[in-house]
């Protein structure tokens, strides 16, 4: 069959991949341990749930503005601005079904056949999918075990220039848990309003962070609101991946052309689920500080049990629920690896899944319970020790 090219480049996410091995395994009878999917194993909060439920009960099941509801893009405003100190208006919000229209619809929007744009390696595979489809060309930045996860600058600084149109940004790290200090914000800024170019900077694990880590917005940065796209969403924060609800915060006149693309393509979000959402945002936030507390437990057992495997060596994740080990010493690749994990009950993803400089470490979830990371690393011993 033909096809328009501009969807030549598209793969699979990875996860998915996966996860569809792994129930193929499964339903050959065989245990395995889900550490590939990263959406959080908790419940959506019972206020937040009974909210939705109220409101598909009385009848809010109909269309409503595509950029959203007023009530909702107000409680946003007001969120997001206190979060990251800055002022937002309700006309600079654009709610979506997920964070991942507000990712795809301002990235082609601002980007032109040809432009350049800045991304992280490893880094969500959404982004290189995106930057395809819009036809610009897509320019990896290494994120280096050696910098904490962080950019690579020099290689920013080497890449960087007049032709570069969007810095994508990502910031605390899925797959890598590393977060973008200040300083190096501020560099990534200064870049950007000497060449001109816009900033998308998702910041959809900002409430999972650890041992007081900060994970800033580039947008606080003088001068840079006006070039910024902030992403955020309620899947990880709220534990609401199915319930399909995030948005972007742009300059107005961004966002009118985003609601244009969301007006044509989706229509709007479900009203009820911004219902929902108004609830998550204004209601008790005991649960998301309880969430966070919990990962990092899970996430302190699992990187301590990662590196006492020989071969393995593994950072603390700062943020997120990703711990993202280096495996060069097994002499796998990490296809290889997560291949004979996956045959020992474990299901990891490879960080070749999220980009070239990936290779040599596994992405492993720990939105798991604390028992099923033990589990998962005594099996994660006996397959690496027995190389
Ligand atoms: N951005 C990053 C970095 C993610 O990891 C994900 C989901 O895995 C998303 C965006 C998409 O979030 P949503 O489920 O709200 O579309």
């Amino acid at each position: 069959m033909n096809f328009a090219h501009r969807t030549d480049h598209l793969h699979p996410e990875g996860a998915y991949q996966v996860l569809a091995r792994a129930q193929e395994l499964e339903q050959k009878g065989m245990d395995i341990i889900h550490l590939e999917i990263g959406e959080p194993d908790f419940a959506t909060p019972a206020h937040v749930s009974l909210a939705g439920i109220r409101a598909i009960a009385t009848g809010h099941t109909r269309y409503n503005p595509p950029a959203g509801l007023a009530s909702l893009r107000q409680v946003i405003a007001e969120y997001a601005g206190k979060l990251r100190n800055i002022n937002i208006d309700i006309d600079q919000v654009v709610v979506s079904p997920g964070a991942k229209p507000n990712l795809f619809f301002p990235t082609l929007a601002l980007v032109n056949p040809g432009d350049e744009v800045i991304y992280p390696d490893p880094g969500f595979p959404t982004y290189q999918a995106m930057i395809g489809v819009a036809g610009g060309k897509a320019v990896p930045v290494p994120l280096l075990e050696k910098n904490g996860f962080s950019f690579d600058l020099e290689a920013f600084d080497r890449l960087v220039n007049e032709r570069t149109r969007l810095i994508i940004l990502n910031s605390p790290s899925n797959p890598t848990g590393g977060v973008i200090p200040l300083p190096d914000l501020e560099h990534i800024a200064r870049a950007a309003m000497h060449f001109g170019a816009w900033v998308l900077s998702d910041e959809i694990y900002n409430q999972l962070l650890f041992d007081g880590t900060l994970a800033p917005s580039i947008a606080s940065i003088p001068g840079m609101q006006e070039r910024t796209i902030i992403i955020d969403g309620f899947s990880k924060t709220y534990a609401m991946t199915g319930w399909r609800l995030g948005y972007g915060i742009m300059p107005a006149e961004l966002a009118r052309r985003v609601e244009l693309l969301l007006t044509h393509s989706l229509g709007c979000t479900a009203h009820f689920t911004q219902l929902a959402g108004i609830e998550a945002l204004t209601g008790p936030q005991e649960y998301v500080s309880m969430m966070a507390q919990e990962y990092r437990r899970r996430r302190d057992r699992l990187v301590s049990g990662l590196n006492e495997i020989p071969g393995l060596s593994c950072l603390l994740s700062q943020g997120a629920f990703y711990a993202f080990p280096n495996i060069q010493g097994t002499r796998k690749t990490s296809d290889q690896l997560a291949n004979l994990l996956l045959e020992g009950g474990v299901a990891v993803l490879p960080g070749s899944a999220f980009g070239r400089y990936g290779e040599g470490y596994l992405r492993i979830v720990f939105a798991n319970s604390y028992a099923n990371i033990e589990r998962a690393l005594a099996r994660m011993d006996k397959v690496i020790s027995g190389l």
